[in-house]
């Protein structure tokens, strides 16, 4: 078990990986459940430079993902879980190398849990969350790490950079743009900002990819955020605010996977606010989902992990109750109460 950090660190885990990549391998690369726009740009550059590398590469999503993200090069290919079932299964059980990416706990890729861990092939683990766990037989974890977009980058670059083309370059910037909030959060390096430049170079064009991303908003979403907007409620005498969305109001805008994305940052937009949630019901599932968001030193990562079976980052972390909304914000505010001294 190689566990890696910082760029300076990177030596090992390089040459092992080398190691592994100068024989052909039956690769799959696995991003988290609901793969935002890191997990599927960080997947989507890596199979193209694998590929580049006469490798055999599938991406296999645990499920769908919004429509503001299907523009990126070569999603067309990725296969998804709860459509292709039969083919997900066969192309796990004969891969020989898998890769999971912007994700350090096996329950992060949902259903395929068990296919993963069945699987002889040799886990790879590169993701920039806190807490990673231990099935990787390799990894490549740091959590000061932008996205997992950027890791890919550097790896690109320590392994071969004449490979790098205007395909792995949009997505790569996608991924290190969404997870930065455009480059303005903490984690935002001037290395960042050095991967951007050169991504630019590569041939991303930034301006292009932030009205596909941001711009690309239906009118029922733009609704649907008016109400979440309008339940917005702040925690008496704490920079604390919550947002919510039950079913009903979901189905009254016509709700589609990816139109609630960022929601949960408007809250720490307020002035004075560091601490943000989010509480969306999801009857199908029968659970809520959370979103937390903080600015400064309260660690969404911990209070996700503590009261909501959760984890994430320091200053962004998801989690869920399995409760109905009611009781569900309840506990949050009972959670709160617990940890308001830290405000
Ligand atoms: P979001 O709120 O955008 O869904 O997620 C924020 C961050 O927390 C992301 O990095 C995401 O991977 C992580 N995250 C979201 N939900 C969960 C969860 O249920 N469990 C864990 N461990 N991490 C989560
Ligand atoms: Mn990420």
């Amino acid at each position: 078990m190689k566990i890696v950090s910082l760029l300076s660190m990177d030596k090992q885990f390089i040459t092992d990986l080398k190691l592994i990549l100068n024989s052909t391998q039956k690769v799959v690369i696995i991003p988290h459940k609901n793969p935002d726009g890191d997990a599927l740009g960080s997947a989507l550059a890596w199979m193209c430079f694998l590929r580049k590398k006469n490798h055999d590469v599938v991406i296999i999503s645990p499920n769908d993902y919004p429509d503001f993200l299907k523009w990126l090069p070569g999603e067309n290919s990725i296969l998804k879980h709860t459509i292709h079932p039969k083919e997900v299964r066969v192309k796990i059980e004969q891969a020989t190398l898998i890769f999971t990416l912007d994700f350090n706990i096996l329950s992060r890729c949902g259903d395929l849990e068990p296919l993963v861990k069945k699987s002889c092939a040799h886990k790879i683990m590169i993701d920039h969350h806190e807490n990673p766990d231990s099935y990787a037989f390799l990894k490549y974890s740091d959590p000061k790490m932008s996205s997992t977009s950027e890791m890919i980058y550097h790896l690109i670059n320590s392994l071969d950079k004449k490979l790098f083309s205007p395909e792995i370059a949009k997505c790569l910037y996608t991924g290190i743009m969404t997870d930065t909030g455009s480059f303005r959060y903490p984690s935002t390096t001037s290395l960042t900002h050095r991967a951007i430049a050169n991504l630019v170079e590569e041939g991303a064009d930034g301006d292009q990819i932030h009205q596909k991303i941001y711009d690309s908003s239906s009118f029922s979403r733009l609704k649907l955020l008016g109400i979440t907007l309008s339940n917005m409620t702040q925690i008496k005498d704490l920079p604390i605010v919550y947002l919510t969305l039950s079913q009903e109001e979901l189905n009254s805008c016509s709700y589609k996977k990816g139109d609630t994305e960022g929601f949960v940052n408007y809250g720490l937009s307020l002035d004075g606010i560091t601490f943000s949630c989010i509480m969306i019901e999801n009857e199908s599932n029968g659970i809520i989902k959370m979103s937390f968001r903080s600015q400064g030193d309260f660690s969404v990562n911990d209070f996700a992990r503590t009261y909501f079976n959760g984890g994430g980052h320091h200053n962004a972390a998801g989690g869920m109750s399995k409760l109905n909304l009611q009781e569900t914000i309840l506990n949050f505010k009972k959670a709160v109460k617990e940890i308001e001294n830290n405000f």
